[in-house]
């Protein structure tokens, strides 16, 4: 597979990481783009498949800092896929009810069942990233959530789930232009969070807070791929080579029928 992430390790500082490199793709938007709608057809067919199984399960964890992509992944790389069988959770600012649990509380309940792919709009990341930048919980309760993390998604393996994480990286400059666009387009006002203003001065924080939860979480079981995500046409383009790729690897089949069609006759 070609290579279309950054690796990152322990050393690696996100922030002088380029958002702009388009790793594994030689070519422009138009070609990029080109390619994508090739592999649209065979994600639409997999996922059709893995439904048809239903023996499999797919759980996709998008990760980013605001404006960085994660609504534009799901609109532009599932487009044209069933909708039944995949299904968005969405993880907000807790609930009091929420609160009042565990961190995983909430998450366990949206995991994918036999045949499903389940995409998660932030995730149980959030739990070391805005809630150690932000200083919600002291360090002596997030540190350790890195290995709940990891025995969590290592069961979820284990039971049958494939998992795939990405991080949509873009650079301050880019979230600065995609922020405004916000302000200036009347039909992206919406989308406008003053909060988002706020997380924006922990910007380092945050590049070090991705970087020590994929470290920390990347696994064979769990792997993390880090997207370059400036150019949306590249973003989109590597999340679907990889999840094409991953159900390649799954390699659903249609259930074979345990009867024999020709001997039934329908009057
Ligand atoms: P959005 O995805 O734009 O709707 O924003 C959701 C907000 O919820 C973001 O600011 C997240 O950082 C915040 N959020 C998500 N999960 C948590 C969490 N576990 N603790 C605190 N804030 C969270
Ligand atoms: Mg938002």
């Amino acid at each position: 597979m070609a290579r279309c992430w950054l690796p990152i390790g322990k050393k690696t500082s996100l922030t002088k990481l380029s958002a702009d490199v388009t790793p594994g793709f030689k070519g422009e938007e138009a070609s990029a783009r080109e390619a994508t709608e090739e592999l649209r057809g065979e994600l639409i067919d997999l996922q059709r498949k893995l439904y048809a199984e239903e023996r499999q399960r797919l759980l996709i964890v998008l990760q980013a800092m605001d404006t960085g992509g994660k609504d534009g992944v799901i609109r532009k790389v599932f487009s044209g896929v069933n909708p039944l069988g995949v299904t968005v959770a969405r993880f907000e600012r807790p609930t009091p009810a929420e609160l009042a649990h565990d961190y995983l509380w909430r998450v366990h309940p949206h995991v994918p069942g036999n045949g499903e792919i389940v995409i998660f709009n932030r995730s149980h990341y959030e739990d070391v990233l805005v809630v150690r930048t932000n200083k919600l919980k002291p360090k002596s309760i997030w540190s350790k959530r890195f290995e709940h993390l990891r025995n969590f998604e290592r069961m979820l393996a284990d039971e049958g789930t494939t998992i795939v994480k990405f991080y949509l990286h873009i650079d301050r400059d880019e979230q600065k232009e995609r922020l405004q666009a916000r302000l200036d387009d009347t039909s992206r006002n919406w989308k406008f969070d003053a909060h988002d203003l706020e997380q924006r001065k922990l910007w380092d924080d945050y590049m070090q807070a991705y970087r020590d939860a994929i470290v920390e979480t990347d696994r064979k079981y769990a792997p993390w791929y880090v997207i370059p995500a400036n150019k949306k046409w590249f973003r989109d383009w590597a999340v679907m080579r990889i999840l094409v790729d991953t159900l390649r690897k799954m390699d659903p089949q249609y259930p074979k029928a345990d009867f024999d069609p020709t001997t039934i006759r329908i009057v």
